[in-house]
C-alpha cells in the first residue's frame, strides 16, 4: 500500500487521531480539504496516515470514518466468538448499531452454549444463565440488568438501535469474555472439562467430550 503516490496532495492543520487501518495514534497534516459556502458553510477534509498510507474522512461535525473500532480487544477467547465480538466492535465504527447488537445476541448464545446453556433462548434467558452460572462478576449485576431490559429491546423490536445501546452491548460482551476466557487464563484457572470449551480448553482432547448433563 505504501507503493501508491496521493496525487495534488495539499497541507492542512494537523489533526490527531487514531487510524481505523493500522490502529496507529498519528498527527497528521497531509490530505484533502472540501468547502461548502451554501446553504450552510462547512469544510470535509481526508487526511491520509503517513504509517499506512491510506485516508481517513471527517465530516463537518468532526465524524472519523472509518473510526477505529469500539471497545478492546480480549485474548484466549474461541475463534467463532473472537469472529463475532471483532464483527459487533467493527459495526460500531461504520455506524451499523443494530447489525452490532444483532453480532452480540449471537455471540452470547455462542458463549452461552458453550458453558451448557440451550440453543435457541432469548437474550434475557442468556444473560439470566451467566448470572445463575457465576459467569459475571456480582458487582455488576446492576448494570447487566439494565444491559439486559436494552439488550431485548434491541433484537427484538423494530426500532434501529441507538449507537449508544450498541456501545453498551459490546461492552458487556467484552466484560463476559474477559470474565469466562481471558481472566482464568491469565490465572492458570482454565476450566478443565466441567464447563465449556472454549480458550486454551478447546484443543484439548477433553473439549469433545459431551458436557456433564447435571453440573449446576
Ligand atoms: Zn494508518
Amino acid at each position: 500500500m505504501s507503493d501508491f503516490e496521493w496525487s495534488n496532495i495539499m497541507g492542512l492543520l494537523s489533526r490527531q487521531f487514531t487510524c481505523a487501518y493500522c490502529s496507529a495514534n498519528i498527527a497528521s497534516d497531509r490530505g484533502y480539504r472540501a468547502t461548502r459556502q451554501h446553504p450552510l458553510e462547512g469544510v470535509r477534509y481526508v487526511y491520509i496516515c503517513h504509517h499506512c498510507q491510506l485516508p481517513t474522512f471527517f465530516d463537518e461535525q468532526d465524524g472519523q470514518f472509518p473510526a477505529p473500532r469500539y471497545g478492546d480487544p480480549v485474548e484466549h477467547v474461541p475463534p467463532e466468538v473472537q469472529g463475532l465480538y471483532e464483527e459487533a466492535r467493527s459495526c460500531i465504527s461504520v455506524g451499523a448499531h443494530t447489525a452490532a447488537a444483532i453480532c452480540c445476541r449471537k455471540l452470547l448464545m455462542n458463549v452461552a452454549v458453550d458453558h451448557g446453556a440451550d440453543e435457541n433462548l432469548n437474550f434475557c434467558n442468556y444473560v439470566d444463565y451467566f448470572i445463575e452460572e457465576q459467569l459475571l462478576p456480582y458487582v455488576a449485576q446492576g448494570w447487566v440488568d439494565r444491559i439486559r431490559k436494552k439488550g431485548n429491546e434491541a433484537v427484538h423490536e423494530i426500532k434501529p438501535v441507538q449507537k449508544g445501546e450498541a456501545e453498551e452491548l459490546v461492552s458487556f460482551c467484552a466484560m463476559l469474555l474477559k470474565n469466562v476466557y481471558e481472566f482464568p487464563h491469565l490465572g492458570g484457572s482454565v476450566p478443565q472439562g466441567d464447563k465449556g470449551t472454549g480458550g486454551a480448553a478447546q484443543d484439548s482432547p477433553e473439549s469433545s467430550k459431551p458436557p456433564p448433563a447435571e453440573d449446576k
